[in-house]
């Protein structure tokens, strides 16, 4: 390897460092720091935050990449390193600091704005932060490519290589065939799931969570299971994966589903093989938010919530429920765990009306970057779209505009990754299946690994190597089609259901 590739390699392997120990801080901060600890912690964490960004746009990454790039005979690996270093560096480098300063100090102001107006249910409260985020967000498109419309910038932040027009198309299919799903699971009654409510003790539910780990693949000696308020995912070393979940005693399939969905993205970090030349380098990072949420859900999903598996698993999770699943049959469980209903919540709603609950905020968010959508009529227009698509009634801001963080974060963008996610997922299982035969009879048998070991081979090792767009094309043979997830949904839901 030539020396100027081994310098941009070991800059880059230090910056990795050090966003792991900034990892581990955060880790610790939403497991067991004492509450006491927070200003200290949030000081360490800007500081060390402070490093790795000194790190990246350090100038010896420009003169190397420039260098580099110019290079005749790169292997495939090197090319595909160069593409995904010169985009990270850019993309740090391009930000004028007084508006990354700038962001910092409004972000913390309008987040603490948005607890306060969400609290209260008081948007006018939380109304001139969100402008102002809309305001630095529109500044960062034009420092990020000044050419673009912004919106498609901020998309490609999150979703590299997408832009408003293609996801408004496969929204578009995704959104009539979900309304069309959900009117006819309306038309049907719904079963008693009532046994789900019973009681399960934390500790009966930690044995479970455990249990689902080992059934799913997780290597524990590579990672741990704590808990958290709200479950995630963190990575502080190539061998140290963390997970979390919380256990919710009335409600014991919360904290099953929440393990499962959190083991799906450690296990696409335990993956990310990239061979020992790049390993802890920006190549052994996911390819998208969208690729990694399309890990979690189909072990959440469509896996995890499947007949098949419930088959393998029932048996051995009814001993462990403390007496609440007793004389509930595996048909009436698996029924439970898979109720559809539309309701206000994006976090509590069910597979199919999910992705509805995404593309009301894909819709709004864009009009409100394109100016189409002032900010005070943000409540009115969200409850009109919740009408619209969920046939659901807002009652108040606080279960309607005002229930997500992530605006109030500056992030806007970033919602469509969670139903991409889901569409993804739903095409990886078709070629998966198509390819494995014999996948769902394993999986019956209580054997996940063909399903973890194609994930491995065709997801999981290409790493950040493709974009999105080139992975799902390489795996499953054709471009990115929402017709495999709502296909999908047609054929679960209607046994389910019966329509
Ligand atoms: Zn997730």
């Amino acid at each position: 390897m030539r020396e100027a590739m081994k310098k941009l390699i070991s800059l880059d392997r230090e910056r990795g460092v050090i966003t792991h120990i900034a990892a581990l801080l955060g880790w610790d901060q939403e497991t067991y720091m004492p509450e006491s600890g927070i200003d200290e912690r949030a000081e360490q964490l800007a500081i060390v935050e402070n490093l790795a960004h000194e790190k990246a746009v350090n100038p010896g990454i420009g003169e190397l990449l420039n260098r580099l790039e110019g290079e005749k005979d790169l292997s495939g690996q090197e090319k595909a390193y160069l593409r995904v270093s010169r985009r990270e560096y850019d993309k740090e480098t391009k930000l004028p600091a007084g508006l990354v300063s700038e962001m910092a100090r409004q972000t913390s102001l309008s987040q603490a704005a948005w607890v306060q107006a969400r609290k209260n249910n008081d948007f006018k409260r939380f109304a001139p932060h969100l402008a102002t985020m809309i305001r630095l967000n529109l500044e960062k498109a034009s420092a990020l490519n000044p050419g673009a419309p912004p919106y498609d910038v901020l998309l490609d932040l999150y979703e590299i290589g997408s832009t408003e027009r293609s996801i408004a198309d496969v929204f578009a299919v995704m959104k009539r065939d979900l309304v069309e799903i959900l009117g006819a699971i309306r038309s049907r009654p719904q079963s008693d799931d009532s046994f789900l409510r019973r009681r399960v003790s934390p500790a009966a539910q930690a044995r479970m969570s455990q249990y689902f780990m080992g059934a799913l693949g997780f290597d524990k000696h590579r990672g741990r299971l704590d808990t958290a308020a709200h479950p995630f995912t963190t990575t502080l070393g190539r061998d140290d994966i963390r997970i979390t979940t919380r256990y919710i005693e009335d409600y014991f399939p919360s904290s099953v589903f929440s393990t499962i969905h959190e083991a799906g993205h450690a296990l696409y970090e335990m993956g990310l093989e990239v061979g020992p030349d790049y390993s802890g380098t920006r190549l052994a990072d996911a390819a998208s938010m969208a690729v990694h949420e399309s890990q979690s859900r189909m072990w959440e999903n469509i896996i995890g919530r499947s007949l098949p598996f419930w088959g393998a698993h029932y048996g051995h999770i009814v001993p462990m429920a403390e007496g609440a699943l007793e004389g509930v049959a595996l048909e009436d469980f698996y029924k439970g765990v898979n109720r559809v209903e539309a309701s206000l919540i994006r976090t509590e709603a069910d597979e199919v009306s999910y992705g509805l609950h995404v593309i009301a905020r894909f819709e709004l968010e864009s009009a409100l970057i394109k100016g189409d959508l002032a900010v005070e009529d943000l409540p009115g227009a969200w409850n009109d779209t919740m009408h619209q698509t969920l046939g659901v009634e807002v009652p108040d801001d606080r279960r309607g505009c005002l229930q997500d963080i992530h605006w109030s974060m500056g992030s806007f963008g970033y919602f469509p990754s969670y139903a991409l996610g889901n569409l993804y997922a739903a095409q990886f299982w078709t070629a998966m299946k198509a390819q494995i035969p014999s996948l769902e009879r394993s999986i019956a048998a209580g054997d996940c690994s063909p399903a973890l070991d194609w994930l491995r081979e065709k997801v999981h090792r290409e790493a950040a190597a493709l974009l999105p767009s080139e992975l799902v094309l390489k795996a499953t043979g054709s471009s990115l089609d929402p017709s495999h997830f709502t296909g999908y949904l047609r054929k679960k839901y209607s046994a389910i259901y019966g329509f």
